[in-house]
């Protein structure tokens, strides 16, 4: 399908973990950028000299300043996130899709509880529908976010949802660490024991899972084994 791509500039660039920046990315204004949380955008590069396509999920709510954010993490054979490491910076005109794309969205309703489940860059469009919910006042219950990464320092916006869990009682922040941090005091492992402990008695709630296939195809497997339906699993797979 093609797009039509509107030049934005990058107006900030931030190294916020060994692999992963965060981009913020300016509309012009003539062009209002609309947006559901939850949804991504395409940027456009210029790779061997061919404009090629790669899709960024939002992390930031929707706002007034017309800007969004994206959070990528290199990948190490990866020529769209080299080109952005190596290319773009701040100041930087980039192509992207004037419209908003995707159906990962909340509910209108939000009648029962929230699960988020992501790993790595997985966490962008959790984090839009989450501050979106808090922003807007939007009755909900109670919001989990199982967050899986490996080391400690991996974990993005990791003051944020701490800030957030102090602020909003009715939200829990699980981050989870796959591999042997000195010191770890919380949950370790993988992301699926958490939520499979959380929803032994089944009770009611959305699923909102996001991040590399592997990791959706085993959670959606199992919460389907758990009993949940499918209408109830909602997912966004990076590749
Ligand atoms: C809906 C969605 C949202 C995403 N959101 C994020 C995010 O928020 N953060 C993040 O870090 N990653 C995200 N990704 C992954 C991202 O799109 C890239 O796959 C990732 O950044 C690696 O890109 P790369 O070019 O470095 O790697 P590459 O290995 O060069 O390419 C990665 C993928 O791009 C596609 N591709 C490769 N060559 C071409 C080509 N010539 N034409 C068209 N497609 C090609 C292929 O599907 C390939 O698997 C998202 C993916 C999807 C589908």
């Amino acid at each position: 399908m093609p797009y039509e791509y509107q030049e934005c500039t990058i107006v900030d660039i931030q190294q916020v973990s060994d692999h992963a920046r965060i981009f913020i990315i300016q509309f012009p204004d003539q062009h209002t950028f609309q947006f559901r949380p939850g949804q991504f955008v395409m940027l456009n590069l210029p790779l061997n000299s061919k404009y090629t396509n790669r899709a960024y999920s939002i992390a930031s709510p929707p706002a007034a300043n017309n800007r969004i954010e994206l959070v990528i993490s290199l990948k190490a054979t990866g020529k769209g996130t080299h080109f952005l490491w190596e290319h773009v910076e701040i100041g930087s005109i980039i192509l992207v899709s004037k419209k908003a794309l995707g159906k990962f969205a909340l509910p209108e309703n939000l009648d029962r509880d929230l699960c988020f489940i992501s790993t790595g860059t997985g966490i962008a469009p959790l984090r839009s529908m989450l501050l979106d919910l808090f922003a807007t006042n939007k009755a909900h219950g109670r919001i989990h976010l199982i967050f899986g990464n490996r080391y400690e320092k991996d974990i993005l916006y990791r003051n944020e949802f701490e800030e957030l869990r102090k602020s909003h009682p009715e939200f829990n922040f699980i981050p989870v660490l796959s591999r042997e941090n000195p010191g770890w005091t919380g949950k370790k492992g993988y992301v699926h024991p958490v939520y499979e402990e959380l929803y032994q008695d089944k009770k009611p709630a959305y699923f909102y899972i996001c991040g590399w296939g592997e990791m959706i195809k085993e959670t959606r497997m199992r919460l389907q084994a758990m009993g949940y339906e499918k209408e109830f699993i909602r997912f966004e797979t990076y590749d």
